[in-house]
């Protein structure tokens, strides 16, 4: 199916809402039954036929199989966040004394949730670098139930040969869970590869408007239908109807905003690497990038977002930078419109961010579709305050 077919029409049936054009916000909690029968039938299939919103509702389902035919999975689940898709999918298939195998550097609360929380039910992870396959599957342990990873991660982007792993986990009979949502599902299909679990921070490219906060899992029918049927209805952390349908008109754009985002991003990073100011630069596109044989291998087109080191470490002279940035704005999010600077020095002192790698002189930056010519010109007034 070609991805307009996707994005513009796949679940829509507008013959049946009254022909609308645009589909219908399904506003309600709950649905009506005219007889004990066809309430009895809805509630065996609480997935499928609408009851009640926290399991089903049609301006969602619409949302869910254009969110698994752009996985190409069989079956996907909506959430309220991308940090709830992540835990619903992960805690869905650990019981206590289970050990899970995280690439090092999750996202913040991917981290959070495997270090700190499970570990209070006899869930044990162990992280490491997922860069060399053989090292990172050395850790395997005989109760290693998932291996998680995030390919590329989001602030330093290293990556994982998804096919080598997903084999080696499926002769193991272990479930692999990847944070696909640097890539996009447009820009890399880990289902291809064999991944059984893909998860996104639906926040970003695929809202990809700073207007809602959202999450998608994706997998096999069996897999996400177990998931729905405890963790999913339990933890409950569904999205809303009305988000879901600003999701489905989001995406109907996502290719052209992949587009525009990549080739202006590929320019930026191009202009960057030749600025002395900038010491180091960690992008899958740019011409230092370390893994490039798994870059064009996985990643079918260039993302937005990337991270600098500035040549100094003088934190004045770091914030200067920051705050004479004026077409970036200054944000934590990335993957929306506008064009966001994240600078790393803030979260020095924040104790929500665990990461260990992070450094004061370091600037995540997200390009939106800002035109490219006025994010060098900001950039380059930014580095003169260095
Ligand atoms: C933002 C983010 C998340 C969490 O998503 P929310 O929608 O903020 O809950 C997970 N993974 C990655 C890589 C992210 O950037």
């Amino acid at each position: 199916m070609k991805h307009s077919d996707i994005l513009l029409h796949l679940g829509e049936e507008n013959e049946n809402h009254s022909k609308a054009g645009s589909p219908p916000i399904y506003q309600t909690s709950n649905f009506l039954f005219d007889n004990v029968g066809d309430m009895r039938k809805a509630l065996e299939k609480e997935d499928e036929i609408p009851f009640y919103t926290r399991g089903s509702n049609p301006t969602v389902k619409i949302l869910q199989q254009k969110i698994a035919a752009l996985e190409k999975t069989e079956a996907s689940l909506v959430f309220s966040s991308g940090s709830a898709a992540v835990a619903t999918s992960i805690i869905g298939n650990v019981n206590a004394g289970d050990h899970i195998l995280c690439v090092s550097k999750p996202y913040s609360w991917t981290y959070k949730l495997l270090h700190e929380l499970l570990p209070r039910f006899s869930v044990e992870t162990t992280f490491s670098s997922g860069k060399n396959t053989i090292n990172f599957l050395g850790q395997v342990k005989p109760n290693t139930k998932i291996i998680y990873l995030e390919s590329p991660n989001s602030w330093t982007f290293e990556m994982q040969d998804l096919e080598a792993i997903s084999s080696f986990a499926k002769e193991n009979r272990i479930i692999t869970i990847v944070d696909n949502s640097y890539a996009s599902p447009l820009n890399q299909s880990p289902s291809d590869f064999g991944i059984d679990i893909i998860v996104h921070s639906a926040t970003k490219y695929l809202g990809g408007h700073s207007d809602l906060v959202a999450g998608v899992a994706c997998g096999s029918d069996e897999m996400m239908k177990k998931l729905f049927r405890s963790e999913f209805m339990t933890l409950g952390g569904i999205i809303s109807p009305n988000d879901a349908w600003l999701m489905i008109r989001s995406l109907r754009t996502l290719p052209l905003r992949m587009k525009h985002i990549g080739e202006s991003a590929l320019r930026v990073v191009d202009f960057l690497e030749d600025s002395p100011k900038v010491k180091k630069i960690y992008y899958p596109f740019s011409r230092s990038f370390p893994q490039k044989d798994i870059a064009d291998k996985y990643l079918s087109g260039p993302s937005g977002l990337f991270t600098i080191d500035l040549n100094t470490n003088n934190t004045e002279r770091i914030e200067a930078f920051c705050n004479q940035l004026k077409v970036f704005h200054l944000a934590c999010s990335w993957g929306s419109y506008e064009s966001i600077a994240f600078p790393a020095i803030t979260t020095v002192s924040s104790l929500n961010y665990d990461n260990p790698d992070i450094k004061t002189e370091r600037v995540r930056l997200s390009v939106g579709l800002d035109d490219p010519d006025l994010l060098i010109e900001d950039l380059t007034n930014a580095l003169d305050a260095i």
